[in-house]
């Protein structure tokens, strides 16, 4: 087994992945935002955490891996108050939908899924940590964070803290490095909105604070591994360090992973470019579950993921072939024996694909390292040069690689229907259809039966039925 190496933001370096209990992973996700349905953005990052979860659990580690829900910030406040119902109810659609999701698209449930608003005890606390210790001060009824007394501040992001007045504040929740302020812990309550009634006074957390307080309380002072897309480094995870370590003294994360962001064709995704996709957004159009986080999956999480519908559909094509080979290797009839060759090949696979993943979770060269061999396996196969004996060995390589992308399960119709997505979402049309008949037809002739029945269940998913006739035709109906 190779050694397992992750990039930390903190360091700049790619280091050796070393928990503080052997075994044992403590790790901390910011959850996402429950103000609006997920976009694919977003979802590139959840993917990569679950990616690297999954990967973790293979090795053997045993995860205690928390993600929270924000369900209390600027922008659901925003929300909440025009739509005039409380944050509860503002939040909730969302958040199911985002269950629906992860169930969807395979993202594990972490140990633990927690609420902002359902820890608000333990934020006044860490405030109240961090007022004794003087690292905060009032402001017309707000609580704001010193950062010129906490000298690490920057650490994290970087950040060129030159020029920075002392005593300037920002009360947003989001802001840009160029802003880097004194930020609100506790902000005042505003008529309408939604405000809790505690020791430090009236008001509602500032979103930092969320997750400082929430990471401390489930998994303690320092965890082995926090995570979040690129645009959280700051100021959202500065802010948590500096909160965190400020109060205890002690370091707060001891890796932090960044994922790069999504682009669709090139350009940034935002609703007035029209180049906005939430999951059930591609769905509507037809597209699958699999495809789609094998597609956000496949680009390693430090690479900027340039989503197209062309890598989609090849997504989807790789997804078949995947299938297709596990389908050949459990109905097919190998010769006895076994073939060393072979077997080495299967060993060198599997250590390639772990190679891959113990590089920093590179899924491109863990997948290079698969297809490889399913391509040379389906000659060697074809050859009859692939024997029974290699069989348990190749079953075993898939399980890993499928416990890690988890795509080869074919519930991509069943995943669709549960959410609402009926067999017109999934149509074809008559030319796509005839093109799906002829490679069927083609399968056959080459005795590839594994392919040629994968085609019929496929069609028979998207409402059409083959009757084979005497003379070798295939005609075809939609049900
Ligand atoms: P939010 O709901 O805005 O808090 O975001 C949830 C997660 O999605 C965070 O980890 C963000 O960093 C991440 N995220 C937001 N936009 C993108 C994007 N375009 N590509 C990748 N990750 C993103
Ligand atoms: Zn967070």
């Amino acid at each position: 087994m190779n050694e397992i190496r992750l990039h930390n933001t903190l360091s700049g370096k790619v280091e050796p992945f070393v928990p503080q209990t052997p075994g044992e992973v403590k790790m901390y996700t910011c959850g996402p935002t429950v103000y609006d349905y997920a976009h694919i953005g977003n979802f590139r990052t959840f993917i990569f955490q679950d990616i690297l979860r999954r990967f973790l659990k293979l090795r053997g580690f045993k995860m205690t891996h928390v993600m929270n829900l924000t369900d209390v910030d600027d922008r659901i406040i925003a929300n909440a108050a025009a739509a005039k119902v409380s944050l509860r109810d503002y939040t909730e659609k969302y958040a199911q939908a985002f269950f629906d999701d992860c169930r969807t698209l395979s993202v594990q449930s972490p140990e633990q899924w927690i609420r902002a608003t359902d820890h608000i005890p333990q934020m006044v606390q860490l405030i109240e940590r961090l007022q004794k210790k003087s690292f905060t001060y009032d402001s017309e009824g707000s609580i704001y964070y010193r950062i010129t007394k906490f000298s690490r501040y920057g650490k994290l992001s970087k950040i060129d803290l030159t020029g920075i007045q002392a005593g300037a504040r920002v009360d947003n929740d989001r802001y840009e490095k160029e802003s880097a302020r004194d930020f609100a812990l506790w902000k005042a309550p505003k008529p309408g909105e939604h405000f809790w009634e505690t020791a430090i006074g009236a008001g509602r957390p500032g979103w930092h604070i969320e997750c400082s307080a929430m990471a401390m309380a489930y998994l303690g002072e320092t965890l082995d591994i926090h995570t979040g897309g690129i645009d959280l480094a700051f100021p959202h995870h500065e802010n948590e360090i500096a909160q965190s370590e400020a109060a205890t003294g002690k370091p707060f994360s001891r890796y932090w992973l960044h994922a790069e962001h999504l682009l669709v064709e090139g350009e940034k995704m935002s609703k007035s470019l029209g180049n906005f996709y939430t999951l059930r957004d591609l769905f509507a159009k037809g597209h699958k579950p699999s495809s789609l986080r094998f597609a956000l999956a496949s680009v390693p999480y430090r690479r900027q993921l340039n989503f197209t519908f062309d890598g989609l559909q090849q997504a989807a094509s790789s997804v078949e072939r995947l299938r297709t080979f596990a389908d050949r290797l459990k109905q097919g009839k190998f010769p006895a024996g076994s073939n060393s060759t072979i077997a080495e090949r299967i060993a060198k696979a599997a250590n390639d694909f772990d190679a891959g993943l113990s590089d920093d979770l590179n899924t491109a060269v863990a997948l290079a390292a698969l297809f490889d061999f399913v391509r040379e396996a389906n000659i060697a196969m074809d050859k009859g040069e692939f024997k029974q004996g290699e069989v348990a060995a190749t079953q075993d390589f898939f399980t890993n690689f499928d416990q890690v992308f988890a795509v080869i399960q074919d519930d991509d119709t069943a995943k669709l229907k549960t959410l609402g997505f009926g067999s017109s979402a999934l149509e074809l049309g008559d030319a796509e259809v005839e093109e799906l008949v002829v490679e069927r037809d083609t399968a056959k002739k080459k005795r590839d039966f594994a392919t040629a029945d994968r085609i019929r269940k496929e069609l028979a998913d998207r409402g059409i039925i083959l009757e084979d006739s005497r003379d070798g035709s295939v005609r075809w109906k939609r049900k």
